[in-house]
Formats: structure tokens, C-alpha cells, sequence
């Protein structure tokens, strides 16, 4: 530690500026034409102003979703659309079949068994990768009406290979659900490509925007099996004919809907392939950075794990030791870990507006930290191997 914060040159961020850095997956940074955008004067959801614009980011979403679909918007976080999924998807008693390796394949189960299905889970530990010959054999022996999938299970930073995954559901007749709340826009998800029934996600990760809009896109398969759950709100019928018209069922939350409608241009702008590139880059900056500090990497080290990078706490030391110290240094926040990984892990986040100093400032207000903290760590090398891992041709897995 001598090298960077030596009694009396102890670096001090918070005091000296007031900046604040949203380092977390999720809600992630929002860049500041989409602020501009949602702190615009409120216009009417039925009115010639919202129109065009409803109009607009319908279209890009489905864009974005890769799929012919119709994309539906609910005033609602993730789970919001998570719940849409299950509400119209469910009939009580029905078999469902969750593939589950963290807290966002939990809450599948847990929504699911609210609904009253009957619910089996293809589980695993958590930080393990699902495996489509795992989830082909479990449908073998015991058949369900939908498959349950978390596409970036951000609990853990493992990104699951739902292509394959779905290859095997649609074997065994079954539709497919993917939660793709940290995966939308960051790594490819090929609503149509793949046969994916309904993908669901949030505007607060890697679509740049903050938190408040939940997504749902539909396929007619899922439409044509839905269930007899009660619902009126999140119904995908009612809001799929009133989207037709340009016509919201309920009053949107029209200045997010104004936000997300700039983000997706900027997204597009950019270009999804080159989108998924930098996550890519992103990701691997990170886990150089990480291992060049000698720490130990939770989630994969591989190109799929685009979206957050998960390391475990050195030995001796809590994870939520390191947030608080980051956070209170220097105004940064990542994340802990959730559940049974509290306080093991810490999770650097990559999703939507990031560039690679934002991975920079990540690793070294860790390393700076750790240091303090007495941890065993190697001083000096992070983030030039960081910045070096970024350049570097992505090999893709
Ligand atoms: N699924 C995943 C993979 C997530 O990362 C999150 C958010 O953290 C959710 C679901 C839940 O979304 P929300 O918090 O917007 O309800």
C-alpha cells in the first residue's frame, strides 16, 4: 500500500468533489441526453405527443429483442414483468420446470409456486453454469408446460447458454421463458433465432435508463397457451391490443418512456454486435484486473461473462467491507453478494453506459481498499492489465 496511500496521502474522493460513480449491475449509469430526455416536460399518454414515441420505442425494443414478437411495456420493474410471465403463463396444478443456479432462478420458483404450479427445478449450486444435456434429462423424466430460464443470473455473473438450452425445452414441446433483465443489449439474445416464447426484462441495466419500465416480449405460442391465473394488470392480451393502437391500457410512465426511447436510439445507434464487443472487452478488463491483483474470480473466466464480474473476498476479509470501503472513499458503489454469498463475493458491474476507465475505477478503488484492509494483495499491476485485456482481440466462447 505504501505505493498509492501512504499516512497523509491518503486519497480522499467523496471530500474533494462529491462524485458519485454507479458501479452496480443494476439500475447502471444513465447517460445524460436519456436525463434530459426523462426530466422533459410530462406530456399526455393520449395525445399526438406520446404517440410517435410510444410508436418508436415499441419498434426498438423489438429491434433490440431480435424478434417479429410484440415487445409489451409495463410500468414495472423486472419482477413486474417477471409476474406478467408467470400470470399469464400459469394455471394452477400445471408442471413447470425452473433451471435455477442463484437468487434470479429462485425467484422464478418462488413466483412460480406463489401461482400455485406445480413446480420442479433443475437446481444448482450457485455459480454453477446450467447444461443442456442436464436440463434435456430432467425433461425425459418429467415433462412440463414451460422452462424457466435466467439468462445472465446476475446474483453469480455466470451468462448461460440459452440457445442451447432452449434447444433442448423445445425437444420436450415445451415454451421457454428467459428472464433477460442484465442480458438485454449486453450479450446476444435471440428472441426469434432461438424460439425463445417470452423474454422478459428491465429498463435499468444495460438499457440505460433508470429503473421503472419492465419488458415482455411474447411469442403467438405463448399468447395461445395462456393460463387461468387471475390477473388485470400485467394481462398480456389487454396491453398487446391497446400497444396495437398506440393506445396505452393504463397511464404509462411516460417520462421513462421518453428516456428508454432515447437510450434504444443510442444503443442502436452504437449497434447491437458492437454493443455485445464491448461488453465482451468489458469483461475481460475486469478479470485482468481482478487476477492481476490475485484475487480469486467467482463467476466464469470466459467471453460469456460480459455483464458483471463476481470475485471472491480474500481470505479474511468480508465482501461488504470492501463495498462500504469503496463507497465511502470514494463515492463508489458496487455490489455485494445476495443471499448465501454475502459478504463472500463482491460483484463489479458492466452493463449498458461503460466504458473501459469505468472498469479502471472500479479496480483500482479495490485495490486501494483491499490494501488498507490488509489483504493479501498484489499492488501496483491491475490496472494496466485491465487497460491491456481491453485492447486485446475478444476470443469468442
Ligand atoms: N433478474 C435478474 C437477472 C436481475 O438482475 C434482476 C435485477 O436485479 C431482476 C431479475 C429483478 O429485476 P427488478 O429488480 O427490476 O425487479
Amino acid at each position: 500500500m505504501e505505493r498509492y496511500a501512504t499516512p497523509g496521502h491518503r486519497l480522499r474522493c467523496v471530500e474533494m468533489v462529491g462524485k458519485r460513480y454507479l458501479f452496480t449491475p443494476g439500475p447502471t449509469p444513465v447517460p445524460p441526453e436519456v436525463l434530459a430526455a426523462v426530466g422533459s416536460p410530462v406530456i399526455h399518454h393520449r395525445s399526438s405527443d406520446f404517440r410517435p414515441v410510444y410508436e418508436r420505442v415499441l419498434a426498438r425494443l423489438a429491434e433490440v429483442c431480435r424478434t417479429e414478437n410484440d415487445v409489451l411495456l409495463f410500468g414495472a420493474s423486472g419482477t413486474g414483468a417477471f409476474e406478467s410471465a408467470v400470470a399469464n403463463v400459469v394455471t394452477p396444478g400445471e408442471p413447470h420446470l425452473v433451471v435455477s443456479a442463484g437468487n434470479f432462478g429462485e425467484r422464478w420458483v418462488s413466483m412460480l409456486a406463489a401461482y400455485g404450479a406445480d413446480v420442479d427445478v433443475l437446481r444448482y449450486a450457485w455459480g454453477e453454469t446450467p447444461d443442456a444435456d442436464d436440463l434435456a434429462a430432467r425433461l425425459r423424466e418429467r415433462e412440463a408446460k414451460a422452462v424457466w430460464l435466467v439468462h445472465s443470473e446476475t446474483s453469480t455473473g455466470v451468462v448461460a447458454d440459452v440457445r442451447a438450452l432452449t434447444a433442448a425445452a423445445k425437444e420436450a414441446g415445451a415454451l421457454v421463458v428467459v428472464d433477460a433483465v442484465s442480458s438485454l443489449g449486453a450479450v446476444p439474445c435471440e428472441t426469434d433465432a432461438w424460439g425463445l416464447d417470452v423474454v422478459v426484462s428491465g429498463s435499468q441495466k444495460a438499457l440505460m435508463c433508470p429503473p421503472g419500465l419492465g419488458v415482455a416480449a411474447v411469442s403467438e405460442a405463448a399468447l395461445a397457451a395462456t393460463g387461468t391465473s387471475p390477473r388485470f394488470y400485467f394481462d398480456w392480451e389487454r396491453t398487446r391490443k391497446a400497444q396495437r393502437k398506440l393506445d396505452a391500457p393504463f397511464t404509462p410512465p411516460v417520462s421513462l418512456v421518453a428516456g428508454l426511447d432515447v437510450a434504444l436510439g443510442l444503443l442502436l445507434e452504437e449497434g447491437l454486435e458492437a454493443s455485445f464487443e464491448r461488453h465482451v472487452r468489458l469483461g475481460r478488463a475486469a478479470r485482468a484486473g481482478v487476477k492481476a491483483l490475485g484475487l480469486e474470480l467467482f463467476s466464469p473466466d470466459e467471453d460469456r461473462s460480459a455483464v458483471v464480474t463476481a470475485v471472491r473476498a480474500p481470505a479474511g476479509v468480508d465482501s461488504g467491507d470492501v463495498v462500504q470501503g469503496v463507497r465511502d472513499r470514494f463515492g463508489i458503489t458496487i455490489a455485494n453478494g445476495q443471499a448465501e454469498l454475502k459478504g463472500k463475493i463482491f460483484r463489479l458491474g458492466h452493463i449498458g453506459w461503460f466504458d473501459v476507465f469505468d472498469i479502471t475505477t472500479q479496480i483500482a478503488a479495490v485495490e486501494l481498499v483491499l490494501g488498507e484492509l490488509g489483504a493479501d494483495v498484489e499492488i501496483g499491476d491491475a490496472v494496466t492489465a485491465a487497460l491491456g485485456a481491453f485492447s486485446s482481440e475478444p476470443s469468442r466462447t
